[in-house]
Formats: C-alpha cells, sequence, structure tokens
C-alpha cells in the first residue's frame, strides 16, 4: 500500500529533484555569484567562446535609414549643421577610417578632404558595377538577412527581399499653418519644412490638392495613407514626434478636436494649445487605425540630433500612459533607440506584452563597454522583448550608411558577447542559454513581429 506524504514533504522532495536536476546540468549552478568563482574559466575564455559564434548569427535590423548620401528620401529628418556631435561619431574616431578599411580596402587613417574622395570615388564605382546588388552586398559583408529601412519612400535599388519599409507618419500631425511652430528654434524651422513636404506627398499619393473640408475627410485621408503604404509594403509606421512635441498625448474628444480643424484648415494659426489637442486627437485616430489594419508602431524614443532636442519631453518614458492602456493590447510597439539615456527604467516598459525595445544608435553613441551594461541590464529582465538595430544612416558622400552598419554590428556583437560572459561567468545562464538570447536579441525576437515576405 502507497504511503501518504504530507505537502511540505512533497514540497522538499520536489525542492531536492529540482537541485539534483540543477547539478546536474552542464554549466549550471544554483545560485549566480557576484563574481566569476575561483578556478572557474576566465571570463575572456568565455568571451572568446561565445563571440564567435555570435558573429554567425544573421541579423535582422530592426531599424535603418539605408541609402545613399544625395537620396532625399532616406529619411524626414535633417541633422543641422552647427549641431554638437557626440564624440564617438565625430569623423576623428579612428573606428571609423577602420570600418572603411574592412569594408572598402580604405588606405588611409583619417578622412581628410583629398582622402574622403578617394572613399567617395571607390564607393561610385561599386554603385555603378553592382547597381541593385551594392547595398545587398553590403548586408551580407556585415552578417545582415534583413534591415527595416525607416525612409520616406523606397528607392529602387534596394532588394525588396532584403529591405523593408517603415514609413512615418508624424507629417499628418502638422497640416495647419505651422509659423508659430518654426518659430521655436532653427532646429525646428528645417524639421518642420521637411514634414510639411511629405504631407504634401501623401496628399498627391491620395489623389487630394487641398485638405478635405471637414474632420471626418480627414480622417478618412490619414486612415488611407496608412492602408496605401501598407499596401506598397509598409510593415510599420515611425513617429519621430520627439523632435517637435512632448511624447505625452492626451486623449481629447472629437468634439474638443472639430473645431479646431474646421477653424484652421484652410488658413490661419492655431494656438500652441489648439495644435496640440488636435495632434492628440489625430494621433489616437492614428493607432486605432494601427490596431485595425494590424501596423505596428515605432517611436523615436532617445535623445536627437540637434542642440534644442528636449530630454524631458522626448524621453519615451512619456508614453507610459499609451503604452499601458488595455484598448492598444493589439497593437506591437517599438521604441526606438531603447528611451537612451533612461534605458533601464525603459526596460520595465517591455513587461507590457506588446512593448519592444531596440537598441538602434545605442551601439554608436555608447562604446561596447558602456553597452554591455545596458545590454546585460535588459537581458536580466525580459530578454525576449530587445531587439537590434543599426540606425545606418549616410554621414556624408564619402562616409556613407554601409559603414554605419558595420560600424554598428561590430559593436553590438562585441557588447552582446561581453555582457553574455559576464552572465555566464557569474553562474546565471549556461553558455546553451546565453547563445539562445544572442538569437533572440539579434534576429529571432524582432523577426516575429512583422508579417512574413
Ligand atoms: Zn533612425
Amino acid at each position: 500500500m502507497l504511503q501518504a506524504i504530507s505537502p511540505e514533504c512533497a514540497i522538499a522532495i520536489a525542492a531536492a529533484c529540482a537541485l539534483a536536476c540543477l547539478s546536474s546540468a552542464p554549466g549550471a549552478r544554483a545560485q549566480a555569484e557576484p563574481l566569476p568563482p575561483k578556478g572557474a574559466d576566465s571570463v575572456h575564455a568565455i568571451y572568446e567562446r561565445l563571440l564567435p559564434q555570435i558573429e554567425k548569427i544573421p541579423i535582422f535590423d530592426n531599424h535603418a535609414h539605408p541609402g545613399y548620401a544625395d537620396d532625399p528620401d532616406v529619411d524626414a529628418m535633417a541633422s543641422p549643421e552647427d549641431e554638437s556631435e557626440a564624440f564617438r561619431l565625430r569623423e576623428t574616431n579612428p573606428e571609423l577610417a577602420a570600418a572603411a578599411k574592412e569594408f572598402f580596402g580604405y588606405p588611409f587613417d583619417d578622412f581628410a578632404p583629398d582622402h574622403a574622395k578617394w572613399l567617395e570615388d571607390k564607393t561610385a564605382q561599386l554603385k555603378r558595377e553592382q547597381g541593385t546588388k551594392y547595398f545587398s552586398n553590403i548586408l551580407d559583408r556585415a552578417g545582415i538577412e534583413t534591415v527595416l529601412a525607416n525612409r520616406v519612400a523606397m528607392p529602387d535599388y534596394l532588394d525588396p527581399s532584403r529591405f523593408r519599409w517603415v514609413f512615418f507618419m508624424d507629417s499628418v500631425l502638422f497640416p495647419f499653418n505651422n509659423t508659430q511652430l518654426e518659430k521655436r528654434d532653427s532646429d525646428e524651422a528645417l524639421y518642420l519644412s521637411i514634414q510639411e513636404k511629405v504631407l504634401h506627398r501623401y496628399m498627391k499619393q491620395e489623389g487630394i490638392s487641398s485638405l478635405p473640408d471637414d474632420l471626418a475627410g480627414y480622417e478618412a485621408f490619414v486612415r488611407s495613407v496608412v492602408a496605401d503604404n501598407q499596401k506598397r509594403g509598409g510593415v510599420a509606421m515611425k513617429f519621430e514626434a520627439a523632435y517637435f512635441r512632448s511624447l505625452y498625448f492626451t486623449d481629447p474628444s472629437r468634439d474638443e478636436a472639430e473645431p479646431i480643424y474646421r477653424k484652421y484648415h484652410a488658413g490661419g494659426i492655431p494656438t500652441n494649445a489648439e495644435y496640440r489637442v488636435f495632434q492628440d486627437y489625430v494621433f489616437r485616430r492614428l493607432l486605432d487605425d494601427a490596431l485595425t489594419l494590424h501596423v505596428p508602431v515605432h517611436f523615436h524614443s532617445a535623445v536627437g540630433t540637434g542642440d534644442f532636442y528636449n530630454l524631458r519631453e522626448g524621453n519615451g518614458l512619456q508614453l507610459e500612459n499609451v503604452l499601458r492602456d488595455p484598448r492598444y493590447l493589439g497593437i506591437t510597439f517599438v521604441l526606438l533607440h531603447g528611451c537612451y539615456p533612461y534605458e533601464r527604467q525603459a526596460i520595465w516598459l517591455a513587461a507590457m506584452k506588446n512593448v519592444y525595445l531596440d537598441s538602434s544608435l545605442m551601439e554608436q553613441l555608447m562604446y561596447p563597454a558602456a553597452l554591455k551594461n545596458s545590454l546585460r541590464a535588459w537581458l536580466e529582465v525580459f530578454p525576449d522583448k530587445i531587439v537590434f538595430g543599426s540606425d545606418a544612416f549616410p554621414f556624408n558622400a564619402a562616409l556613407g550608411a554601409e559603414v554605419d552598419f558595420w560600424f554598428g554590428v561590430q559593436s553590438a556583437r562585441k557588447a552582446l558577447a561581453a555582457a553574455l560572459t559576464e552572465m555566464v561567468a557569474e553562474g546565471e545562464v549556461t553558455e546553451a542559454r546565453a547563445l539562445e538570447l544572442a538569437r533572440g536579441y539579434l534576429h529571432d525576437n524582432a523577426a516575429k513581429l512583422y508579417p512574413p515576405k
């Protein structure tokens, strides 16, 4: 006859079994340690085992601006001429010359004008020779499988099987006379003129020459832009609203927005308060469209170009009321640039099952030693909610997006390998689990967010 056991006894047996299983798993320890234990493999030995395996993982780049430097559709943003450039992104950074050497056999250590001309000529020659294969070859060299290309429109020189389109939707938040907003500072004057061009492009796309007469017509126009962009291959919509206004969006009623549209759609300058109510209303309608059309939503959520960028208003944490709103559980949200430099707080937004953090730009601004610490903080909380992005962008005619892809990928792989090395050395994960987390961050977590090709 079987003897009944008490619940306490059953728990003790289960705990003993669990401990036995843990201690028999290779490399796993029952309790993580704050330092690598004495006599264990050195962190260098673990790093040297992990890095070559991580280098073989094909990359899904969640965010970049691929294209030639003279292509005006590369971005709906421009860098102000005299902005303060972060230290690592200056042309004097020897890593950039090293990247150009690696990719193009660049024979110089700096970008003096006559040296840069060599690189400009070399890449121009390769573009002529390779045509539409040029950028795909760059991806092959960098180990990138797929890139989400955040551009105003897609050019015919990017192969759609490798580059998928993320379109901008901020322009529909600025349909009125923007004179008042442009006066705020020289950056705003530059940015808003680009938004106005994008809006006129969308109006042309939808076959209208002036704004619709009423708000219902404007809502229909906005929705048809999203739907048509999706039909043209768009896999996500992007907001760079943080460059123009606060990322805190209220939830105004239609009754509040309608008279504002009626008053200003044909002329006149709205007050800042009126414009804000209208923008918040249209933003909410765009989220409704994202929900019904199944379009993931990307936000610029970190520091940005231009010295007037408002850190507090542009902080992605301002989006918390939207991200935690149960009405939007069906929308996939991706916070581009991981809300840097607030990335440690931001990882807790990824507690929402539909919210993801993207590390693009972080691996360009931060050196690998600093990025290692940020990635480790993310990997230890929600490792299945973080995605790689390069934010590759053409700096100028010589220093193109090509070099930037390589630069971002190299930095991220090294920082990732180092973060996982520490986690293995301190008994948090096995090497096998570390490589699963690496595949998630570099490829799998992002690849599943967008419809298959
Ligand atoms: Zn970007």
